[in-house]
């Protein structure tokens, strides 16, 4: 019977589906890389739900495929409470919170402003999200000065929002009014704007998930049951950390000869490879190229000389996976 690379539990074939090595929602490749009769439906249905919705929906990965894309504006999702977060840069809503949102009237993925709270200190605004406006002694330590016309810009709620939080906080301005929405797009179409965001244990485990993957595509079970992956699998399947980090992102490239900033191959890319005293395997991935994510599989394979040594592309333009040289 075969026996899920995860939870380690022999099951019948019918409770086994197929796995795709690096999720659909990254793009639909010919000659696809799928895993059958390895990963079982119960633990493809956790990770569908748990880890790979996170990856697509609420990554610089997963924003990256409506840029690059791979997936339909019209799709685009935001979750309520982002890992990524939006900051104008540029321009007269410098220091501005924004958010990803569709809109149907332009047909893509555009910027809508967070509730916030401007104030005006020293000629321009410091926004502050409405959740986290600060308190009236942090406001007139900076020299905010509440008598002044347009002393605040305050957009993305209602006013009694508005009202309600600037009392709660204790600030008190004497003639609160809203920017009308058509004034916060100032008539640009595009704006420059610094995204910030976490990539958490989830995300971790959902990359780690990938190269594990990778891996059990080459090799035979008896091999991929081997206790010396018992840390990546359990760190997978259920979060369960070791004493050493599992992954790291690195702003690197994977591709030897490519920069670590400006263009690169437009693609995805997973390797494996022995390093270090001949007993760990490592693996590499960087979705879209970008930041690549190393993955320790395991510290102390002792056993069969293996061919670990490996990498492939997926092409997002021609949709094809081909195999890479390793460094
Ligand atoms: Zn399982």
């Amino acid at each position: 019977m075969p026996r899920c690379i995860y939870c380690q539990i022999e099951k019948g074939d019918e409770e086994f589906n197929r796995e795709h090595v690096l999720p659909e929602s990254f793009g639909r490749f010919n000659n696809n890389l799928t895993l059958i009769n390895i990963v079982c439906t119960e633990c493809n249905q956790y990770f569908g739900d748990n880890l790979d919705i996170h990856l697509a929906r609420d990554s610089f990965e997963g924003r990256s495929r409506f840029i690059y894309g791979i997936s339909r504006p019209e799709d685009f999702r935001s979750p309520r409470r982002s890992r990524i977060h939006i900051k104008i840069t540029e321009g007269p809503l410098k220091g501005m919170y924004a958010y990803p949102e569709y809109s149907p009237v332009v047909d893509d993925v555009i910027i809508m402003p967070c509730a916030q709270v401007g104030f005006l200190i020293d000629g321009s605004y410091e926004y502050f999200l409405l959740e986290e406006l600060p308190d009236a002694q942090y406001l007139e330590d900076n020299g905010f000065d509440s008598s002044l016309p347009n002393c605040i810009s305050a957009l993305g709620a209602s006013v009694e929002d508005f009202r309600r939080k600037l009392e709660e906080r204790q600030i008190d301005i004497p003639n609160l009014r809203l920017q009308r929405d058509g004034n916060s797009r100032s008539g640009s179409d595009t704006v420059l704007c610094e995204v910030t965001g976490i990539v958490d244990e989830i995300i971790y485990r959902a990359v780690a998930k990938i190269v594990f993957n990778y891996l059990a595509y080459f090799h035979e079970q008896e091999f991929l049951h081997h206790e010396a992956f018992d840390p990546i699998r359990k760190f997978v399947r259920y979060g369960e950390c070791t004493e050493y980090r599992l992954v790291e992102a690195r702003q690197e490239a994977i591709l030897e000869d490519e920069p670590i900033e400006g263009q690169r191959v437009l693609a995805h890319l997973i390797t494996t490879n022995v390093s270090g005293d001949g007993n760990s395997i490592v693996g590499q991935v960087a979705l879209f190229n970008h930041m690549t994510y190393r993955v320790i599989l395991s510290t102390n394979y002792i056993g069969q000389d293996l061919d670990i040594r490996r990498g492939h592309v997926y092409d997002c333009g021609a949709r094809e996976i081909s195999e890479l040289g390793v460094r």
